[in-house]
């Protein structure tokens, strides 16, 4: 058979957030786990940020992480991984005087810290600063092998190329979500935004500033507005009477075991319906104790203080936002009659996000994409899109799977599990269409 010098790979992963961080530590480590001395799948992941980050916007000073150290890229899935979190504080020669912290929780600065430090593993494996634009089926099909794959569009800078791929493991993570009618500019920022725009403040002219919101990310960053400007009003519009604190003690926390996503996912309507009815409060829209508390701390101390310079608007919401150069006027639906302007420095709006939503990356070769009758795009369990026959390639999801895998989709909880699941789907379909292809295979490290 004859062949092409294209750039192929048994996976490709779009985005190289924890989600792909954690599937490449298991297609790393599949051989001294998998049944036989099968070699290793080759695989490249495409990241469009200039170098690692989780979430750096909203890396705030003292915030913490909302799941146990444990929950890390890989131990739930091989707790003697040298990509565990444990092995980074080994390696940093912090393990001990982390076990004296007696804190399950490390700060979210530290988490980063951990995952730039497994990143840093597969420097031979990611492309930072390239961007997958789109997905398609190869316009030259060579007769019974070309369905097996697929292209995908990489663009870096001005300079495009395509690359083949058996697996592609979407994993582009979630979307901001701001109000609508609502613009972000350089005064008006969504929390995905916080640090970098915040940075380009001179923090002496931020007099009046509001968050909007009242999930944790809203929280901590009003905390974090009253700690840093000592000078300024600080607002806080939420929509509740208060603050509702995150549940995470334990037997709500069962939830985002391994095991509940084959609950969920083999489970009626009903049962499906119950998780988000009854715990919901584990994740969306919620606060810490710990943030809540620390934050009230500070609102009564102003009482005993006589002042009011940290207030929260509850019952209330942002019906408009109007600029004009340096003014930003917001104009609020109380739950009181009246309807109240504020004249901010700037506002940010803790609003949220949506989940994973792979239809436009997608683009043609979603027609080969079954949907539910509510219009969700089937997933089978080991998080494959379920394709017509035509599409032999694996598309695999990782976020975006809440219809179908619950509530650990959009989180690191169950990361490492289902990264390990991921793996072996595709490592088992690699078995299956073992055939020799038309393609030059380029193996892990190597560019094309
Ligand atoms: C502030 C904050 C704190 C959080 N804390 C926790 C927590 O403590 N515990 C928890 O369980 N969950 C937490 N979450 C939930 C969060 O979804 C997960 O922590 C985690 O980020 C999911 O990893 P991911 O790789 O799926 O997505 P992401 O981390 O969002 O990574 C996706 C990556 O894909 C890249 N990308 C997107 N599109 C493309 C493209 N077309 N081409 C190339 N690259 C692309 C992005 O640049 C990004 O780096 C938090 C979320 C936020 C916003």
């Amino acid at each position: 058979m004859g062949t092409f010098a294209r750039e192929i790979y048994d996976v490709v992963g779009i985005g190289f957030g924890p989600s792909n961080l954690s599937l490449a530590i298991a297609l790393d480590e599949y051989r001294s786990e998998g049944p036989d001395n099968r070699p290793k799948p080759s695989a490249m992941f495409f990241e469009r940020q200039p170098s690692f980050g989780w979430h750096r916007n909203m890396l705030l000073p003292t915030t913490t992480m909302q799941i146990s150290f444990m929950k890390d890229l890989a131990t739930f899935r091989n707790p003697v991984s040298r990509f565990s979190f444990v092995s980074y504080l080994h390696a940093s020669d912090r393990l001990t005087q982390f076990v004296n912290n007696q804190d399950f929780f490390p700060t979210r600065q530290e988490f980063h810290q951990y995952l730039e430090w497994a990143a840093a593993g597969f420097a031979d494996r990611v492309r930072y600063g390239t961007e997958v634009t789109g997905i398609r089926l190869p316009a030259t099909t060579e007769a019974g092998a070309a369905e097996a794959y697929v292209e995908l569009e990489i663009r870096s800078g001005s300079a495009t190329r395509v690359v083949h791929a058996r697996n592609v493991a979407i994993s582009t993570g979630l979307v901001p979500r701001m109000p609508q009618g609502v613009q972000s500019d350089e005064r008006v920022w969504h929390s995905s935004e916080f640090l970098d725009k915040y940075s380009r403040m001179n923090p002496s002219e931020l007099k009046t500033v509001a968050v909007v919101g009242a999930g944790q990310s809203a929280a901590e960053i009003t905390r974090y507005f009253y700690d840093e400007l000592p000078h300024a009003q600080v607002y806080s519009i939420i929509p509740s009477y208060g603050y509702c604190v995150a549940d995470d003690t334990p037997f709500a926390n069962q939830i985002f075991d391994p095991g509940a996503v084959d609950t969920y996912y083999f489970g009626t309507d009903r049962s499906r319906e119950a998780f988000w009815h009854y715990h919901r409060n584990t994740n969306y829209s919620v606060v810490d104790d710990e943030v809540i508390r620390d934050l009230y701390r500070r609102s009564y101390d102003e009482e005993v203080r006589g002042l009011d310079r940290l207030r929260f608007l509850n019952l209330t919401r942002v019906d408009q936002v109007k600029r004009a150069g340096d003014e930003t006027r917001v104009s609020l639906l109380s739950s009181a009659d009246e309807t109240p302007e504020l004249d901010v420095d700037a506002i940010v709006f803790a609003t949220g996000y949506d989940g994973m939503e792979p239809t436009a990356l997608l683009g043609d070769l979603d027609r080969y994409c079954l949907r539910d009758e509510k219009g969700r795009h089937r997933v089978a369990r080991d998080y494959r899109l379920v394709t017509t026959p035509e599409l032999g390639c694996g598309i695999y999801l990782q976020g975006g799977t809440e219809h179908t895998h619950g509530l650990t989709s959009s989180l690191l909880s169950n990361l490492a599990i289902r990264s390990g699941e991921i793996a072996e789907s595709m490592i088992g379909r690699r078995a299956e269409s073992a055939a020799e292809t038309p393609f030059r295979r380029v193996g892990a490290g190597e560019t094309g």
